[in-house]
């Protein structure tokens, strides 16, 4: 029996950078969805509830119905990692994040922070994550695990470290045959499973050897299904530090792009310090970069030049960047995101920041086809968010003009407590 589910509708229909009237939003609208779990129509409820008298339906009332978020970054192992004190990116990784990743060399703890991790995504209406793993084997695979178990759409990998170096624990290097074997069964698995993505994640130009690039641009070669994903770019002292060590390099793309890993399915973390040299390079590799405004902010890294991206024609998706970044929530990100572009006199409207966390993320990730949404034949992926669950927020929002006004106030006033539901692919994801 196919289902219908009742609420204020909010999504966009195409890329609001490149079009006007890109945001849709339906009062009183449905979303009409197959047992499967496929969106078959929307609209207003007074067209669609008659079509199917004999639907199921669920009514949130004038709670708001929105495409599941896309997280294009984030790191599992740094669950437990986040709100760490101090330093900005290259002290505060030896300082705080590396240790606690260690923790996950204990496949039990590392199963439970997996199934903790996907939870607590899904609780903030989050039902599409590109996640750096954990360096540990059993871990990834708890991780797959835990994604497959809740239906949430996982692409992830090993985080790769081969280069020993002042700070990092022995127990985080892996040799490249490691590596390459253990992706090579996560690979496998992935193959039966339309909603499980593999991701080879060399950490960055410090972290990883000659033969361990080597390694990553010949799994990339030889599985052409699979994401390269990486950081670039994010802090200043950083991009000094690889410069220094990759001296044939004029630049830090160009590290990447000696070892060939920029393809149309690479997506490079931060890109913040990157010259008008390199936005070039990305676009003409066809790679996506993903912007993580929490993050940028926590470490002091710098402003996201989003303008000059989007005038390359690069896509961006938004991260949360959990362990730098504060929240698990996307939602919350957008209105770091908002402010990051006001300091560098670009006010984005409600369609512009919405359409990064939903139909952004997904052309950037290739998953356009599938989520992001409320087209007809996409996967049911989407959230509820109820403003009654906060008085000022409802107060709020009764002032508003218009129900566009109403949504960017929700931008930046709601958190992940007015997410009531989230569902994926149709099916209830949170308790
Ligand atoms: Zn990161």
């Amino acid at each position: 029996m196919s289902t219908i589910y009742l609420g204020t509708l909010a999504h966009l229909k195409a890329n609001p950078f490149e079009s006007a009237g890109a945001l849709e939003i339906i009062e009183s609208g449905a979303l009409w969805v197959d047992e499967k779990g496929m969106i078959i129509d929307y609209g207003k409820r007074a067209d669609i509830l008659p079509r199917v008298p004999e639907a199921w339906i669920e009514d949130y009332d004038d709670a708001w119905l929105i495409p599941g978020l896309i997280d294009g970054h984030i790191h599992y192992p740094q669950y437990y990692a986040t709100a760490a004190y101090g330093g900005q990116l290259l002290d505060w990784l030896v300082r705080s994040i590396l240790p606690a990743e260690t923790a996950f060399a204990d496949p039990v703890f590392a199963e439970d922070a997996a199934r903790r991790f996907i939870k607590q995504l899904l609780a903030c209406g989050t039902t599409t994550a590109m996640v750096f793993g954990s360096q540990f084997s059993l871990a990834n695979k708890a991780l797959f695990n835990a994604a497959k178990e809740s239906g949430i759409r996982l692409i992830a990998g090993a985080t790769l470290m081969d280069s020993p170096a002042e700070g990092i624990p022995d127990i985080l290097l892996q040799t490249p045959r490691q590596a390459q074997d253990d992706a090579e069964m996560l690979i496998k698995l992935c193959r039966n499973e339309p909603l499980l993505h593999y991701a080879i994640t060399p950490r960055y130009a410090l972290s990883c050897s000659v033969e361990m690039m080597r390694m990553c641009a010949d799994l990339l070669k030889n599985h052409p299904e699979t994401y390269l994903q990486t950081h670039i770019n994010e802090n200043r002292s950083e991009v000094e530090t690889v410069l220094r060590h990759f001296k044939h390099c004029t630049d830090y793309l160009e590290v990447y792009e000696s070892f060939g890993l920029l393809t149309g399915r690479t997506v490079l973390a931060h890109n913040i310090q990157a010259s008008d040299g390199e936005l070039a390079r990305v676009a003409h590799a066809g790679c996506a970069v993903c912007h993580c405004p929490s993050s940028n902010l926590f470490l002091g890294s710098g402003l996201f030049p989003l303008a000059r991206h989007v005038n390359h024609g690069i896509p961006v998706a938004l991260g949360t960047d959990i362990g730098a970044g504060t929240s698990f929530s996307l939602w919350k990100n957008l209105s770091d995101a908002y402010k990051i572009q006001q300091l560098q006199g670009l006010s984005l409207d409600v369609a512009h920041l919405l359409y990064l966390a939903t139909l952004g993320g997904a052309k950037a990730l290739h998953l356009e086809s599938e989520t992001g949404s409320f087209a007809p034949g996409k996967s049911a992926d989407f959230f509820a968010l109820d403003f009654h669950q906060s008085d000022y927020l409802a107060e709020r929002l009764h002032q508003c003009n218009s129900l566009e006004e109403q949504l960017f106030c929700l931008l930046h006033l709601a958190t992940e407590r007015e997410v009531e539901a989230t569902f994926v692919s149709g099916s209830r994801a949170t308790p």
